[in-house]
């Protein structure tokens, strides 16, 4: 049974029941809807496919709504695409306008204030560089930059832009921004991306919008993409309820022959805090064109999985790829094999418990789940608290949790092995623990002699109280 979880961008390839069924049956845990590409339209729709896959699937698909946040991007294109010819010259303007192979203009006009002659310009991951030849002095809004552009590639509209070393003077939430925040509070979201975080003030500044719009219990995942995340990662793993290692704008930021060690890096912090940690961007960037992955990629699915990532992300290949389907089944199927050689592989953290009693019955669980050999753990949690902290642990059993609604089912589409299950409240532990027997054995086969670990917090009053732990055996 699959522990490591998935997170799909929709988009144009996917806006389609029978493709976006594939990816859920596939194992697509959470649907990422971008707030820098989607249109009201598509986030109607992406909303409407979750829904429908939840009500005809059964399966509990999750949506993160990802801010635009201090993203620089190029405008839209004619016939949605440019050929950029190395050697051409390219003007960038401060006007709006719709980009053609003569100029293009970005989401923030006041950038182009800030470049100079032989500023180097990366558009789309770095995948395209101009080099600025000639700055033009008038103010008016058809003035701006001519830049020499030094590599060949096909872009399509609304590509990033990165200009290392660059101060852009862009707020961390826009006007703009906190309307999709609204958007994602009233839209039933259950993440929040924030994109281009630099620190711990902007977590918190994300977390008081979703406060004043009704949804403070909404998770914050912090996408670590700038130099200024790496140098804050402590305090920024501190303030946010998990990590989105966003590889593409992270690798043009700093130098990108230090990604891999950042990832590692990054990977072992979150679990050592317990948070919630995403390897993300390019993992089948091959199957956007191709019907079969680089073994290089596989490599990299299979290295995320053993360096203890919660969830591996698809973007360009399942909102734009030729073959989203196919891309989410081998991401999957990758996956699983990986898993399946977790006990030789697999890097073990030294986690800290203290003197936390949640965590000190979270590592009892763990404990004992392994040395008895157990292939479920079932967690009773009012919040989704005692399965977060055992599956932070990434345990071998699989992590069945009894949540009491579906929302909080959702709050643990993200965490490794966790599978949560809706069921009435309890009034006493004895009813709990029969229940959780009982799910048990409805949710895989279990033999007579098979013991399983329960655990939970009882009285329920919400909060987190994880205070038990029961072994049983199956009669
Ligand atoms: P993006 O973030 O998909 O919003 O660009 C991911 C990344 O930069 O890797």
């Amino acid at each position: 049974m699959r522990k490591t979880k998935m997170l799909c961008g929709i988009g144009p390839a996917t806006q389609d029941w029978e493709v976006f069924k594939e990816l859920v049956n596939n194992g697509m845990n959470v649907v990422r809807v971008n707030f820098s590409h989607a249109t009201d339209e598509e986030r109607r729709i992406d909303q409407e496919l979750t829904i429908r896959a939840r009500n005809e699937l059964g399966k509990n698909v999750a949506i993160l709504f990802d801010t635009k946040g201090p993203d620089l991007r190029t405008c839209d294109f004619e016939n949605d695409s440019i050929d950029f010819i190395a050697g051409n010259t390219i003007r960038i303007i401060k006007k709006p306008v719709i980009g053609n192979k003569e100029r293009i203009s970005f989401n923030y006009p006041q950038v182009i204030d800030n470049l100079k002659v032989g500023t180097e310009i990366l558009l789309n991951d770095g995948f395209v560089r101009l080099e600025v030849i000639s700055v033009e002095d008038t103010n008016d809004d058809n003035s701006g930059v001519t830049c020499k552009i030094l590599d060949d590639a096909v872009l399509r509209s609304k590509r990033g832009v990165n200009i290392p070393g660059v101060d852009l003077n862009i707020p961390f939430i826009s006007e703009d921004d906190e309307k999709d925040i609204q958007y994602a509070c009233e839209h039933d979201g259950d993440y929040l991306g924030i994109s281009f975080v630099s620190s711990a003030d902007d977590v918190r500044a994300a977390r008081k919008l979703l406060e004043k719009y009704g949804r403070g219990d909404m998770l914050i995942l912090s996408k670590i993409e700038t130099k200024k995340a790496i140098e804050n990662i402590d305090e920024i793993i501190d303030e946010t309820d998990g990590i989105i290692i966003a590889r593409g704008d992270l690798s043009v930021e700093v130098p990108f022959i230090q990604v891999p060690v950042l990832q590692k890096e990054i990977l072992r912090k979150c679990r050592e805090k317990g948070k919630i940690c995403i390897v993300a961007t390019e993992m089948l960037k091959s199957m956007c064109k191709n019907s079969r992955p680089t073994k290089a990629e596989l490599t990299d699915i299979s290295t995320a999985v053993f360096d203890g990532a919660d969830a591996v992300w698809l973007s360009d290949e399942t909102t734009i790829g030729k073959y989203p389907d196919l891309a989410s089944q081998y991401l999957g199927e990758v996956a699983d094999v990986a898993e399946s050689h977790c006990n030789d592989y697999k890097t073990k953290y030294s986690i800290s418990n203290g003197h936390d009693i949640p965590d000190l019955i979270a590592s009892s669980v763990v404990k004992a789940a392994e040395d008895l050999n157990v292939k479920i753990i079932v967690a009773a949690t009012m919040s989704g608290f005692s399965a977060q902290k055992i599956s932070n642990l990434q345990p071998e059993a699989v992590i069945l949790a009894l949540v009491p609604n579906e929302r909080i089912a959702r709050k643990l589409a993200l965490n490794w092995g966790v599978y949560p299950i809706v069921t009435p409240e309890y009034s006493s532990t004895d009813e709990l623990v029969t229940d959780a027997i009982n799910q048990a054995k409805k949710f895989m086969t279990l033999n007579s002699g098979d013991k399983i670990v329960i655990t939970g917090g009882f009285p329920n009053t919400g909060s987190k109280t994880t205070n038990f732990m029961k072994i049983e055996e199956i009669k």
